[in-house]
């Protein structure tokens, strides 16, 4: 942090460069602009290969990629860190490997301030820039960590949805550069982010009809055309600072290489191989035009960013403006994460790949770029590639802490929509038999198929694939409960029983399991059994909203109501519109005697629910009460009004409002007391009987 202080006061005194005589990039940026850094834009390309854009193959048309790369500098291996969308944009905006910035598959959070960095957004915020973020799919939503440090980070996909398309958040990002376009004085950092590319490939027309036969291409040409828009506009509105500008990959698609049709199980080239181009305004020194054929780490867009920007002179050195040589890492952590198989990395030096999944592949990239001849036991890799492998997966991944499985249902359904399903816990240690993901790639359609009809809540449609999955890999503990969830819901107790036994077996620590035991207990009214497993959970990680929903219902059915509306409570910050459950919370509350706030939750379920809402007679009851007689008049009226003849709240309906219309002094309390008797019943006659303010001159 010392080098980012000396950076800070340096730009404070708008003499930025003048501290670091050493760094190149600081000297070209003042050869260009004075003590102005240039704007910055990041533009990262879903599910993008290297090899699926124009100027390096002959299928898709990229004119705009192919222009840019004409004119700034390409590298033709670069590679992600991780074939999955958060864990490869944390390491572009962390600069970390995925094992040191913590999150190793989609749907974990990335935790505020990893070890050693702090995010590029913060660090050029602080450096006197305009932050700017449009992402375009739910992968990278604000809520997962990447927001940070953005004064603007734009992931509105609208209501339900999880994705937008490129042309859309273009719109969007045009818009604010006209609004806040970067002035002679304040550069701009803009990441801009495309989803097009992910499956479902559905490109619009006319790229849908030019490229009927592989849509997939036909969303990245797609794609290509609003990075035109983007790139024009940027430009010429960066005339005064100057500009940079980083297009790339966050991972690219399998296209079914080595059995893979998507991404995120494999390290093969098709997904970790991405294009990476980088170009600047006129006199930009190091961009090119050239191509460089060095391996490189996506992770380096970080430093690049930070050498441009002039903030710290360690980013120089790593900036892939001038990149040193360097053993390229890469992980896939999903399998081990989420089925117990082999955790995976690789390593890239030079030529030669390795992958290392419980064996050891080796691969010569130059000759065999697609990886067909495993060259191990031929040909040894290197001492400091082989120590780099095991040191990178000497760090396993564990458990997600408390916050990361928080997500909320809602959340789920989302990253699931998108073919996104992280599962629970890790293993607790990696088995000595677990599959090696690359001998398991028959599994992965029925993988994908199970969770995908799990998460659309298919539960009678999933069962087939998830056993087929339990069939062949006995020790797929993701299978295993899903499989238990699947029998239980669709109401087989002993069926989901023997599966929730088989997984406990597997994962004998897992939250996960616990959670869905207790609910599945509940499910089957063994409440007495499911309290300690929803407890327990709750007490490990109190948000889970299914199993605070759980332990209220169980609290209430034990008549320990004030326990009952504390979980309620929770469960209703959670949720967007939680109408229900306040009514129901408001029940709790008149019943712990607590008539302010039973009001209140009565009040906000009744501005949430309109005219669903059927609490107004508790409601008139709380308000007379409480001596709000206006207010009991106006919810009682409201209840006499949609109450049917002969419903059984009638009577009591009636019989307060009579009492609200005596204690107002109505004109009409003697025919609202005429319609208390008339519809008395066993409950209510007494009370009338009784009831001192009918005995008044003004009563009947
Ligand atoms: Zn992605």
């Amino acid at each position: 942090m010392k080098r980012l202080a000396t950076a800070l006061f340096c730009l404070a005194s708008l003499a930025p460069l003048a501290c670091s005589p050493g760094s190149s990039s600081n000297a070209e940026a003042t050869a260009k602009s004075g003590a102005v850094p240039p704007s910055i834009l990041l533009v990262t390309l879903d599910t993008t290969r290297a090899d699926a854009v124009g100027y390096e193959s002959k299928g898709p048309e990229t004119p705009n990629l192919d222009a840019l790369a004409a004119r700034g500098l390409r590298f033709s291996q670069a590679y992600t860190t991780a074939p999955q969308t958060f864990p490869a944009h944390a390491s572009m905006l962390t600069g970390l490997y995925p094992k040191d910035h913590g999150v190793r598959e989609n749907g974990r959070t990335l935790q505020p301030e990893p070890p050693g960095r702090e995010p590029l957004a913060e660090l050029l915020a602080k450096g006197g820039y305009r932050t700017a973020a449009f992402v375009s799919g739910f992968p990278l939503a604000h809520g997962f960590g990447l927001a940070s440090g953005f004064e603007t980070y734009d992931d509105e996909f609208g209501a339900g949805k999880a994705e937008r398309s490129a042309k859309a958040t273009t719109d969007l990002a045009l818009a604010y550069l006209q609004k806040n376009g970067p002035a002679a004085d304040h550069p701009l950092f803009l990441w801009v982010h495309y989803y097009d590319p992910h499956d479902p490939y559905e490109p619009p027309e006319p790229f849908r009809s030019r490229y009927a036969k592989d849509p997939y291409l036909g969303e990245i040409a797609a794609m290509d055309h609003e990075l035109g828009r983007l790139l024009a506009d940027f430009e010429t509105r960066s005339a005064a600072t100057g500009w940079r500008a980083i297009m790339v990959g966050d991972h690219g698609e399998g296209r079914g290489e080595h059995g893979e049709a998507f991404h995120g199980h494999l390290l093969y080239q098709g997904t970790m191989r991405v294009p990476l181009v980088v170009a600047g305004s006129a006199g930009s020194a190091g961009l090119g035009p050239g191509t460089r054929d060095e391996p490189v780490s996506t992770r380096r867009v970080f430093d690049t960013i930070v050498a441009w920007a002039g903030l710290e002179a360690a980013g120089a050195e790593a900036s892939l403006v001038s990149p040193k040589p360097e053993i390229v890492l890469g992980e896939a952590m999903m399998p081990f994460l989420d089925y117990g198989w082999q955790p995976q990395a690789m390593a890239i030096e030079n030529r030669i790949k390795v992958i290392r999944s419980g064996v050891t592949e080796v691969y010569d990239l130059a000759s065999d770029p697609h990886e067909r001849t495993d060259l191990a036991g031929r040909a040894e890799p290197k001492r400091e590639v082989r120590a780099a492998l095991s040191d990178y997966l000497a760090k396993l991944p564990t458990s997600p802490t408390a916050s990361d499985s928080s997500l909320s249902e809602e959340d789920r359904k989302r990253l699931a929509s998108l073919g996104y399903v992280a599962g629970g816990d890790a293993p607790a240690a990696l088995a000595p038999d677990a599959p090696n993901p690359k001998d398991r790639t028959e599994l992965f359609r029925d993988l994908d198929l199970g969770s995908a009809r799990f998460v659309r809540e298919d539960y009678a449609g999933a069962l087939a694939p998830l056993e087929r999955v339990a069939a062949k890999d006995p020790n797929n503990a993701s299978a295993r409960l899903r499989l238990a969830v699947a029998w239980s819901i669709l109401g087989k107790e002993g069926k989901a029983a023997e599966q929730f036994a088989a997984a406990r077996r597997l994962r004998p620590d897992s939250l996960d399991l616990r959670a869905y035991e207790g609910l599945h207990l509940l499910r089957f009214g063994h409440e007495a059994q499911a309290a300690p497993l929803l407890a327990s959970v709750l007490a490990a990680d109190p948000g889970r909203l299914a199993v605070l929903e759980g332990l209220a219902a169980i609290r209430e059915h034990e008549g320990n109501a004030p326990e009952a509306a504390r979980l309620l409570e929770q469960v209703i910050g959670k949720k967007s519109a939680p109408g229900p459950e306040l009514a129901r919370l408001g029940l709790l509350r008149m019943a712990t005697g607590d008539t302010p706030g039973a009001l209140d939750a009565f009040e906000r379920a009744r501005s949430l629910e309109g005219d669903r809402f059927g609490h107004d007679l508790e409601m008139g009851v709380c308000y007379l009460s409480a001596r709000r007689f206006v207010e009991a008049r106006d919810a009682l009226d409201r209840a006499i009004g949609r109450l049917p003849a002969g419903h059984p709240d009638l009577p009591m309906a009636l019989f307060k409002r009579a009492e609200v219309a005596v204690l107002l002094h109505e004109p009409e309390s003697a025919g609202h007391i005429r319609r208390a008797w008339e519809r008395a019943d066993a409950t209510t006659r007494p009370l009338l009987e009784r009831d001192t303010l009918f005995t008044r001159p003004n009563g009947s």
